[in-house]
């Protein structure tokens, strides 16, 4: 005998021991959910198989209907999950249910450990399979892949491994084609048995699988338990939004409530139904390299691929189905790539979900807050990415502002102040310390809003040159700014900015001490009270983005430009020293490197350095 017809015992990938000691032994409220998972799990599996029907009919020549199974068992104490879709092989029981390939696994299960909402977790993650042992201390899974001959049985009680071996007999008589998953209940899962439990799990997450579901009471015949229709095939006025709801909660295996729902029919050139759904929630997978397009594709109601690749990436939020008429059903995943009706369809389609959120922004700003503080950060990589689409993300982008409220660009146009032709904006990492920097304070002293940014995809889409309704966006730590023409509102502030008698040589002074570490030495138009700060030269890169790239090696961070406030008594101070110039100038630069949350080069020297400082003057005035 081989290897391969006798039963063995394997240990469980690391991920999934993990994961199954946290099913096994926390409490999570949500139990209910392992039935949805169980059932969306035997539908892409009846799915899979329609698929691969399309090109090997044999695979479905014993002409049973698709279908799911639901047997409760009170004797046995068991519930059971049938259907007749794909199967599984041994090496796909091995690698299906003893691993996990989804990227994202460690930082999901960090996550699970110190969460309190467990179930919520477990929902956007989908650990999907897994979730049974919640309610299950022994699971059997029989199953036979379509169109082979041997039948193979999986069992585990999760803590140590699983076993594989050929199946018993009369299971492999049972188990014509498809997979049958035997739970073998917990004592305080016991409820799961009862009929009426069942039905309002599956009413509640699983009412529109494409695919009948039965349940088969213990006494009597198995009837049908959820509507089995595509409900985006159905017209919007028979719908309500409890249905909406219902459908994105089982196609997004969600537990949120969608924020924007979008259901229409394109009919044409192409014809098509679409149902597409916005959280309300961020996955916690939202920046993973890997994550996958959420919108499935159908054609003629046979699910066909769930990464079409059907909205940009900046809407990888966007869950739901794209459902073709047109499409021929026997597409090859790799033929979709260059496919041109669907180029066209995912161009339509993109454009609805804009104009949609458009909609909503004049609409209900409130809902479309809820998107904008969930996915913003996202949708805001389309205005670098999507040259096409460019003003309308922008026109949609919310922004903290120094007015202390969230605003878009055509709120922010709205109240220039006199002779104001630019957008001023500052990226960093926090609203809180980008207040306190210093390049705001001769636009606060003018009361120029800022447009505060710190999402990290800032610093890339601020690189591109932008203008909003005629008015260039500008950054404030980038070349010069010029302040002029724009009245200060305080007239106290006036006074700061008259420039300083020997400014010349000041500069000469601080450019001579600073030599290579700086660019350029000037007097600053951005600064009232502080002494200096640091920008980077008027063509070329935000020095924020400058030092995330230099972080991941992605280039050099080029020497900046140092402003000083002529007005500062510490600048002036400067021409009439000797022995403290050296010292006073390099404080200027190294202050402003620490407000720019760097570190001096020297940190030690700048310690002595201030020490030194201080204590000259307190001996001077003591
Ligand atoms: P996911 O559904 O997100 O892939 P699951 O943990 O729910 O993750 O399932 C893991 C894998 O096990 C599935 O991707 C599938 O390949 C396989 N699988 C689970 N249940 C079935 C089933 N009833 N029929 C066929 N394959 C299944
Ligand atoms: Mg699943």
């Amino acid at each position: 005998m081989t290897t391969d017809t006798v039963a063995e015992h394997k240990p469980f990938q690391a991920e999934v021991a993990e994961l199954l000691h946290l099913m096994v032994h926390s409490v999570y409220s949500e139990t209910d959910i392992f039935l949805r998972e169980l059932i969306s799990n035997a539908s892409d599996a009846l799915d899979k198989l329609r698929y691969e029907a399309i090109a090997a009919p044999e695979l479905t020549a014993d002409g049973e209907p698709p279908k799911v199974r639901i047997v409760p068992d009170k004797k046995a104490g068991t519930l059971s999950v049938i259907d007749n879709g794909i199967g599984m092989d041994r090496q796909e029981l091995i690698d299906n249910l003893g691993t996990i390939a989804r990227s994202g696994t460690k930082s999901f299960l960090a996550r699970l450990t110190e969460a309190k909402d467990g179930a919520g977790l477990i929902g956007q993650f989908g650990v999907g399979f897994y979730a049974a042992f919640m309610v299950a201390d022994r699971i059997t899974v029989t199953s036979r892949r379509a169109g082979t001959s041997e039948v193979w049985t999986w069992s585990s009680s999760g803590g140590n491994g699983f076993d594989i071996a050929p199946a018993a007999d009369e299971v492999s008589k049972r188990v014509a084609r498809g997979t049958e998953i035997v739970l073998h209940l917990k004592d305080d899962a016991k409820k799961y048995l009862e009929p009426y439990e069942i039905e309002r799990i599956v009413g509640a997450y699983s009412d529109n699988i494409q695919f009948p579901i039965e349940l088969k009471p213990e006494e009597g015949e198995p009837r049908q338990i959820n509507s089995a229709s595509a409900l985006w095939q159905r017209p919007k006025s028979e719908l309500k939004p409890e249905d909406y709801t219902q459908a994105y909660r089982s196609i997004a295996g969600a537990f949120d409530e969608p924020a924007m729902t979008l259901h229409y029919r394109a009919e044409g050139r192409q014809s098509y139904a679409v149902l597409l759904f916005a959280p309300s929630t961020k996955p916690f997978d939202l920046f993973e390299a890997t994550r996958k397009g959420h919108v499935k594709l159908y054609v003629r109601r046979v699910f066909i691929d769930d990464d079409a690749d059907l909205l940009p990436g900046y809407l990888r939020f966007i869950r739901g189905v794209v459902d073709s008429e047109d499409l021929p059903l026997n597409i090859s995943r790799e033929m979709l790539q260059n496919n041109p009706q669907l180029a066209q369809i995912r161009k339509a389609v993109t454009s609805r979900v804009i104009g949609e959120m458009e909609n909503l922004a004049e609409k209900e700003p409130e809902t479309f807050s809820r998107i904008w503080d969930a996915f913003g950060s996202v949708i805001k990589e389309g205005i670098w990415e999507d040259f096409e689409r460019r003003e309308k993300l922008l026109a949609l982008s919310r922004f903290a502002t120094t007015s202390g409220e969230e605003r878009s660009l055509a709120q922010y146009v709205e109240t220039l102040k006199p002779n104001q032709t630019e957008i001023y904006y500052l990226v960093g990492d926090s609203v809180e310390r980008l207040k306190s920097n210093p390049k705001l304070e001769s636009a606060t002293a003018r009361g120029i809003e800022v447009l505060l940014l710190t999402d990290p995809v800032d610093a890339f889409w601020t690189s591109a040159p932008l203008d909003f309704g005629g008015k260039p966006l500008k950054s404030l730590s980038q070349g010069d700014v010029d302040f002029g023409l724009i009245p200060l509102i305080d007239d106290k502030a006036a006074d700061t900015e008259k420039p300083a008698a020997d400014e010349a040589a000041i500069i000469a002074v601080i450019k001579d001490v600073l030599g290579e570490r700086v660019s350029d030495v000037r007097a600053s138009q951005r600064l009232t009270t502080s002494a200096s700060c640091l920008v980077a030269g008027g063509a070329g890169r935000d020095r924020v983005l400058e030092k995330m790239l230099a972080q991941q090696s992605r280039g050099a961070v080029t020497k900046p430009i140092l402003e000083i406030n002529m007005r500062h008594p510490l600048v002036a101070a400067i021409a009439g020293q000797k022995d403290a110039a050296r010292d006073l100038s390099l404080l200027l630069l190294e202050q402003a490197q620490i407000l720019d949350g760097e570190l001096p080069e020297d940190p030690a020297a700048f310690a002595n350095r201030l020490n030194d400082l201080v204590l000259r003057g307190l001996v001077k005035t003591g």
